[in-house]
């Protein structure tokens, strides 16, 4: 029995998640221009009763290329430091990117707590994925549930045209971060990011992504270019 429960957790922790991080992460960043002042007041032998303005501030974690504060996908194993996705514009990063980030305590242990308190709140069943998304979505417009948006169309005609339907995260990240992106249905947003994330990962590398997934996302373009366009949601 308690064999059976090792092995049952050894085979949930060696599964790779993908779950969503919905809420804004604080996390507490370096400020060098106040600590610039610091030192300026610091030497400044004019002022009597120094006041230090605070050199670390908690901020919410944003990506880097579209600015979105929240809704990353969160990619990893129990343990490790997770890749996150911006269902924004497709970027992808450690939480402790580009050396921003002074963490009081271990910027690592910071990490890998994120990944498992994401994994906490998603629970321990599967994860949806991005396979499974896009085949959703392709039902829901077919059945009408589901009406794109003048966003997703434009996603559609990037990847459809300009990208010669080239599915590799390049080519995916070229396609969400348009004009108009916030207003891209988070549902295709949330199956784009699973893609780019699973062609993160070391076995996708050397073989891309499974071709069905690939030409889910070609097909669904398609779909999505077919629907008239004084149905499409939005502005353009
Ligand atoms: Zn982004």
């Amino acid at each position: 029995m308690t064999t059976a429960m090792n092995n049952e957790t050894a085979v949930a922790s060696s599964q790779i998640r993908q779950v969503m991080i919905r809420q804004p992460v604080k996390v507490a960043r370096y400020d060098p221009e106040m600590e610039r002042l610091c030192w300026a007041i610091a030497e400044d032998s004019t002022v009597r009763n120094p006041v230090y303005p605070a050199t670390v501030r908690l901020v919410a974690m944003t990506c880097r290329r579209c600015v979105l504060d929240r809704d990353f996908l969160a990619q990893g194993r129990i343990g490790d430091e997770p890749l996150l996705i911006c269902t924004g514009c497709g970027e992808t990063w450690t939480p402790t990117w580009g050396g921003h980030w002074r963490l009081s305590g271990d910027p690592q242990a910071f990490n890998r707590s994120l990944l498992l308190n994401a994994i906490a709140d998603a629970g321990l069943g599967r994860d949806p994925n991005a396979l499974e998304a896009v085949t959703a979505l392709r039902a829901d417009l077919a059945a009408g549930c589901w009406t794109p948006s003048w966003t997703d169309h434009g996603f559609s005609h990037q990847l459809r045209v300009w990208e010669n339907e080239t599915v590799n995260v390049e080519a995916l990240r070229r396609s969400m971060y348009l004009e108009g992106w916030r207003e891209r249905s988070p549902a295709l947003s949330e199956a784009l990011a699973r893609a780019i994330g699973l062609l993160h990962l070391p076995e996708s590398e050397k073989q891309g992504l499974p071709a069905s997934l690939a030409q889910e996302i070609v097909a669904l373009a398609w779909e999505i270019e077919r629907v008239p366009r004084e149905a499409l949601t939005g502005h353009w």
